[in-house]
């Protein structure tokens, strides 16, 4: 278990303006604009993207933001208001995987993507800002690679539409940044909408929006970051991953998207015990997500609850990849109030999410932090997050 650094800010972020003119004092001109994507969280759908299957993602009200003007020359400068880095410079000429360090992958990988796709990218001044906090499960760099490549695609006059910016975004995770990532949290971020959930289906990648609007319904999406991750993620999500590809060619199908519970009794006779509860977790949380895009549309947020709790119980019982703090931030959660509540992104820490009733938020945020503190577990941080609106240009 590690504890990781300490969000970028925790202040409200500048607006627009005050980043047009940190810009300008950096870098001795106007930007030609500002483009803003945001973060996401996952409300239900959890390692059912690479078995082919559905998430239920929203964007959230935490932004990365972008200043950038075009230069005249191959060079590409830039500068984060967080972090020790100072002013980093590239060249357009020399962007290959490997050539970049730190938070600067992120950008110089969407650059390299769409220079792949053989667009002529412009040598560029960049300022980024961003109060996501990083490494908490809410895609700090997908909401950096996704508000650069809406500036980009306007400036370079690409004209992508959001389908490839969403590949071109993958490739730079995947290729450029080394991060092996599907297509969940790039699809939130440029796609989502305020008021709603993006219902993804990760096999063909279209996109329903979905009305979820906690807040008319008198409910807050808590975010409960547990500040740990454990060591054991990667090789936990390898080996998930490997499960997942081991059930399903037993099972005689192209991915676990094909298998339906109805067909659980048959694979518990050809899997071992381990494979079978990986599968059955994926089989179920794919109908979880189907069953929550139904009931968000006849009943509204508050009908979710039950569907939040079973798909955390399968996470922690089944997929095995939750952990002693993500148990008990769900649990103390459901028991002072919450609806409903599941840890939520890849697991073995991070955070979770409590879908609760605005009379019992001070509660149920006064009870976490009593059991973490109980517990002797480093102090949780709790916020609330809103389905907002996708990537944009804001000024
Ligand atoms: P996550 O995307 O889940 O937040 P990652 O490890 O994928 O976690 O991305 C976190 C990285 O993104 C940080 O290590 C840093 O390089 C970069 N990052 C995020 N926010 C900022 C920021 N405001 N300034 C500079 N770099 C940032
Ligand atoms: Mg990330």
């Amino acid at each position: 278990m590690s504890e990781r650094p300490d969000p970028p800010t925790t202040q409200a972020p500048p607006g627009a303006a005050d980043l047009a003119a940190r810009f300008e004092r950096e870098f001795g001109r106007l930007p030609d604009g500002v483009w803003q994507a945001p973060g996401r969280v996952n409300l239900i759908g959890e390692h059912t993207d690479y078995n082919e299957g559905f998430v239920l993602p929203f964007a959230i009200d935490k932004t990365a933001r972008v200043a950038v003007a075009v230069r005249q020359d191959s060079t590409v400068r830039l500068l984060s208001t967080y972090g020790d880095q100072g002013l980093v410079t590239a060249d357009l000429a020399a962007l290959a995987p490997g050539s970049a360090k730190g938070w600067t992958k992120y950008p110089l990988g969407v650059v390299w993507a769409l220079q792949q796709r053989g667009i002529a990218v412009p040598g560029l001044d960049l300022l980024l800002d961003s109060d996501v906090p990083l490494g908490a499960g809410l895609s700090s760099s997908h909401a950096i690679e996704c508000a650069v490549i809406t500036a980009l695609n306007e400036l370079s006059g690409a004209g992508l539409g959001p389908e490839d910016m969403v590949l071109a975004t993958q490739r730079a995770e995947n290729d450029f940044v080394g991060a092996p990532t599907g297509i969940m949290d790039q699809s939130a971020s440029l796609r989502g909408s305020k008021g709603h959930a993006v219902f993804l289906d990760c096999r063909d990648q279209s996109v329903q929006l979905v009305p979820f609007d906690a807040e008319s319904a008198g409910l807050v999406m808590l975010v409960i970051d547990t500040k740990v991750s454990h060591s054991h993620a990667d090789g936990g999500y390898a080996s998930r991953r490997a499960s997942c590809e081991r059930g399903a060619e037993a099972l005689g199908v192209k991915a676990l998207r094909d298998v339906r519970s109805r067909d659980l009794p048959k694979a518990s006779s050809l899997l071992d015990d381990v494979t079978y509860r990986r599968v059955r977790h994926v089989v179920t949380e794919d109908e979880r997500v189907l069953q929550t895009v139904e009931l968000l549309v006849s009943d509204g947020p508050g009908a979710i609850g039950a569907l939040l709790d079973a798909s955390h119980d399968s996470m922690r019982d089944d997929f095995e990849i939750s952990c002693p703090e993500l148990d008990l931030a769900v649990e103390t959660a459901r028991t002072s109030g919450a609806i409903g509540a599941r840890m939520t992104g890849g697991g073995f820490g991070g955070a979770a999410i409590a879908l609760t009733p605005v009379e019992a938020e001070a509660r149920v945020r006064a009870a976490v932090e009593r059991a973490f503190s109980e517990a002797g577990y480093t102090a949780p941080e709790i916020f609330t997050v809103t389905p907002a609106a996708g990537a944009k240009r804001i000024s």
